[in-house]
């Protein structure tokens, strides 16, 4: 990790957030503006994250849609020379009401592998030269236990293969990545009540967001190409 001399303040972090608009993402973008990180923002219509946008703190909201290729390119050149310190690849889908043995949605099935498994990778080898700029860069997507194959329960076959698939693809990338000190960990934030967590789940969205927020700031290379859990214990594949 690099530390800044006794007296001479630490240049300010920038996290990219993608699905920031609400739920998880933007408790995570509120926790990390208020602690002082620079904060960019990523939702498919900033015009409509008014909650993004209110937060305190520095908080650039943009355009992203992650399975638009156009919108990924954009996104990246917004970006321009800036160093991306966290890239928090967070924008997922809960795979649909069609997805048990005898009633699966096959297209949303494959919408479902668009978002949770192949944009994380487009977005961080896109944002790669930005990455590259830091002097402590990591990325985290937002996996579940529920792609755990130690865990054995049935049903959700888009989002549970989605998320076990989007692990693989975290650590290979973490292998590509790891001669250049790019961390990269799948992480699983808890049971939240969030739109996609429902209302009778665990955890706060806040003290999800709280845990994460500490887990960023703790991960080395060390913890590279595992799977961990929004408080720091390492999840099984
Ligand atoms: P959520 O409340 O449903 O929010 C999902 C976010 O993803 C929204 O901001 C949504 O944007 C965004 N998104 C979806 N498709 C997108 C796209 N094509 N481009 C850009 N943004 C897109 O979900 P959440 O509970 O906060 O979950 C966040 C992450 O944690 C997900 O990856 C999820 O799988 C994971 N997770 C959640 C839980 C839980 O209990 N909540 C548990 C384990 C893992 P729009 O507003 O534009 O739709």
């Amino acid at each position: 990790m690099s530390r800044a001399a006794p007296g001479v303040r630490a240049p300010r972090e920038t996290i990219v957030i993608t699905g920031a608009n609400r739920g998880i993402g933007l408790a995570l973008a509120a926790e990390l503006a208020r602690a002082g990180k620079r904060v960019i923002g990523a939702c498919r219509a900033p015009a409509r994250a008014r909650e993004l946008a209110a937060l305190e703190g520095e908080v650039d909201v943009r355009e992203l849609d992650v399975v638009d290729e156009p919108s990924v390119v954009r996104f990246a050149a917004s970006l321009a020379d800036d160093a991306v310190d966290v890239l928090v690849c967070n924008a997922g889908v809960g795979g649909g009401s069609h997805q048990a043995l005898t009633d699966m949605d096959y297209r949303a099935w494959r919408e479902t592998f668009e978002v949770n498994t192949i944009a994380p990778f487009r977005l961080a080898t896109a944002l790669l030269p930005n990455l590259r700029r830091s002097p402590r860069p990591r990325i985290v997507a937002l996996s579940s236990q529920m792609a755990s194959l130690q865990r054995k329960s049935g049903g959700a076959y888009a989002y549970r293969s989605s998320k076990a698939a989007l692990n693989k693809v975290m650590q290979v990338l973490s292998v590509d990545l790891e001669r250049e000190g790019i961390v990269v960990c799948p992480v699983h934030p808890g049971w939240v009540r969030t739109d996609m967590g429902g209302a009778g789940a665990e955890l706060s969205a806040d003290a999800s967001a709280q845990g994460l927020h500490a887990l960023i700031e703790s991960l080395g290379p060390e913890h590279s190409g595992r799977f961990w859990t929004w408080d720091g214990k390492e999840h099984p594949w």
